[in-house]
């Protein structure tokens, strides 16, 4: 999912708040990314690409849209594999839409700021109104009397739905499930619903918990901040809708008709962990293979520039994010860009279709379009391929996906990644990392979704902190292999944290991983400074000396040449390798690198021209240091305003002009 006005803009806002006081923004207008490392690392031996997902779950089912009535009727087969080591003789199926039931859901309870918070104006639910067991003789149990719907603290919410089984199910055994549920959308309020006759219709059937091998179900309602769990499997979905009505559906069209007034499309996709869809009867297209890819726009009509610009964005994103990250092994990707008025339904991400974002206006040198489109197809790979817990573990898809996002950017647009405006440019990267310094200290990254006091913290912890931790990591070591072996090693899989950290640890060391571990689980932080610079002429040693029984005075000569030194300090928990610049009195430059383990180190100097100024991490790689105006001290600062506070203006003043376009 994309933070509501999409990174750039969001992100625009937050460096004019009130922090745009604060001396870290006059960070980063340099030029960045994609240098080479300062430690240079053996690139991972990539890991075979495995083919496809273990089937887990298939489901079978037919979608009838009403687009008066905004209701959905679907009825099918679910089959279901205990891949677990252990029997079950129950099963949770998320029943989401009802977090749009009534404001007593966990979702509607917990509103926290951010996307989604606002109450739908037009309530949604599903009812579930046949679930049964089948069993091999074509005898039916039927099991509604046995689902228990009312979850939360006080039983008020109906997204997370237990299911008792008339018997155990066996490892390895299967069962059939016969389902009919009858959706009611709500106002699009947050991925989900209508405007109109727009229809974005997500999270919308009955869907299985993914069961962990252990065989405890990984359940939860649906919380405001958290996203969705799954088993991959196929689903093969008969979408039927009014004839004036256009589709969007994950997977391939595999039989498509019209009969009756009704549009009939079949779409079939395996190795995926949701289905989503949308039909409208002004739905625009535009169609391009990309990469092998057959990939579809839908567009509003006078939206064709903006929709262009996705397009674009597809055609460079998709082919990088899968030379990062491995192949994208689906045929077919379909980008949904919805009206501003259904902006609610935009910036997420399903298995092979993307909501995109961005009014039809959106200046050209705005990059939030394109920004919100590499973001929800970094997806693709974090969440859809990787599909980790998005609930108990946000950072893994959401903060791995912002880093993916900030690489795709720079890669493709460079140091304007996010605004080149009026030649003033600004880097999504610099950007996350301007977000990630606030909320360091208030919480970890690494928690679950609902343990968030706020969007606004989740955003810049979950999102920011993490992309920031990654890219930093990425400057000093080059993590980008790393990360590539992970993705490509975890494909269709559903990794941990400690995954993460393992595969970090057998790449760059374990003295790396343990760097990212507190960063991520223990609010880690550095701020590296330069705490005094001195340079003089060498001169002899002067003053009394008793030598052989006489006092000698002695005065000090020229030696003819010069000495000095600086003592640098890391503050804080994290520590990386850091390059330190000695500026010499005739523009000269010379670097040392620290290892930058101990908390203090004296750069000594020596030679035949004065040292006038030491910077510490010249090249801007630890771009989470917390503060960045002590980075650099002088002899004999020049009257003025520094440097870096000119920047800082730059920076404001181009944020504001982001802001108040077009
Ligand atoms: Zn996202």
């Amino acid at each position: 999912m994309q933070r509501s006005m999409g990174t750039a803009l969001a992100l625009v806002g937050l460096c004019l708040g009130t922090d745009a006081a604060s001396p870290n923004l006059g960070v980063r207008l340099e030029p960045d990314a994609h240098a080479d490392p300062l430690i240079r690392t053996s690139p991972a031996a990539a890991a075979p690409e495995r083919p496809h997902a273990e089937d887990v779950v298939d489901y079978r089912l037919t979608a009838r849209l009403d687009p008066d009535a905004h209701t959905v009727h679907g009825e099918g087969r679910i089959v279901w594999r205990n891949m677990s080591r252990q029997p079950v003789q129950d099963l949770w199926l998320h029943l989401y839409l009802n977090a749009f039931k009534n404001d007593q859901s966990v979702f509607l309870r917990e509103r926290v700021g951010g996307r989604g918070s606002t109450r739908p104006s037009d309530w949604g639910s599903v009812d579930v109104r046949r679930l049964a067991l089948a069993s091999p003789d074509g005898a039916e149990v039927d099991l509604l009397p046995a689902m228990q719907t009312r979850g939360g603290d006080d039983g008020a919410d109906e997204t997370d739905a237990h299911v008792a089984l008339p018997r155990k199910i066996a490892t390895g055994e299967s069962i059939e499930l016969a389902v009919a549920f009858d959706d009611k959308l709500p106002s699009v309020v947050e991925r989900t619903g209508y405007v109109g006759s727009f229809h974005m219709v997500a999270q919308w059937f009955p869907k299985i918990a993914r069961l962990e091998p252990d065989g405890t179900w990984a359940h939860f309602p649906m919380h405001h901040l958290a996203e969705f769990y799954a088993d991959f499997g196929t689903y093969d979905v008969t979408l039927d809708v009014p004839e004036a009505f256009t589709i969007g559906a994950t997977g391939p069209v595999v039989e498509a008709r019209v009969a009756g007034g009704r549009r009939i499309e079949r779409h079939v996709q395996s190795d995926v962990h949701d289905f989503a869809w949308t039909a409208w009867d002004r739905w625009r297209a535009l169609h391009e293979t990309i990469a092998g890819v057959r990939v579809t726009v839908l567009f509003p009509p006078g939206h064709e520039h903006v929709a262009a610009r996705d397009l674009a964005a597809v055609r460079f994103a998709l082919p990088y994010e899968a030379s990062r990250y491995g192949a994208y092994p689906y045929d077919v990707l379909t980008v949904v860009h919805p009206e501003d008025n259904a902006r609610e339904a935009g910036g997420m991400e399903y298995p092979t279709l993307i909501t995109a974002e961005g009014p039809w206006w959106t200046p050209d040198d705005v990059l939030a379009p394109e920004i919100v489109t590499v973001h929800e197809l970094g997806h693709q790979w974090f969440y859809g391929l990787v599909a980790t817990n998005e609930a108990a573990w946000p950072f893994l898809d959401e903060g791995l996906n912002q880093y993916a996002e900030a690489d795709a950017m720079a890669a493709w647009k460079g140091p304007g990644s996010a605004a080149n405006v009026f030649g003033l440019r600004v880097s999504d990267a610099a950007l996350q990392a301007v977000a990630s310094q606030r909320g360091v200290h208030d919480g970890p990254v690494a928690q679950s979704a609902s343990a968030f006091s706020s969007g606004a913290k989740y955003g810049q912890l979950v999102y920011a902190r993490t992309a920031a931790v990654l890219e930093t990591l990425a400057r000093v070591y080059g993590i980008e292999a790393t990360l590539g072996e992970y993705a490509r090693r975890f494909r269709f899989e559903h990794p941990t944290p400690d995954d993460l950290l393992a595969v970090v640890a057998e790449n760059l060391g374990p003295g790396v991983a343990a760097t990212l571990r507190t960063a991520l689980f223990d609010k880690g932080w550095v701020d590296y400074a330069v705490d005094g610079v001195w340079s003089r002429r060498a001169e002899s040693p002067a003053g009394l000396f008793d030598r052989d029984g006489r006092r000698e005075t002695q005065t000090a000569t020229d030696q003819g040449h010069y000495e000095g030194g600086a003592t640098v300090h890391r503050r804080g928990t994290l520590s990386f390798p850091v390059d330190i610049e000695l500026v010499l009195d005739d523009g000269s430059r010379q670097r040392v690198r620290w290892s930058g383990e101990e908390a203090e180190t004296r750069i000594p100097w020596q030679g035949s021209v004065g040292l006038r100024a030491v910077r510490v991490d010249p090249d801007d790689r630890v771009v989470i240091d917390a503060n960045l105006e002590n980075n650099a001290a002088q002899i004999n600062p020049p009257s003025g305003p520094a440097p870096r506070v000119l920047e800082r203006l730059a920076l404001v003043a181009q944020a504001a002009l982001q802001w108040l376009g077009p």
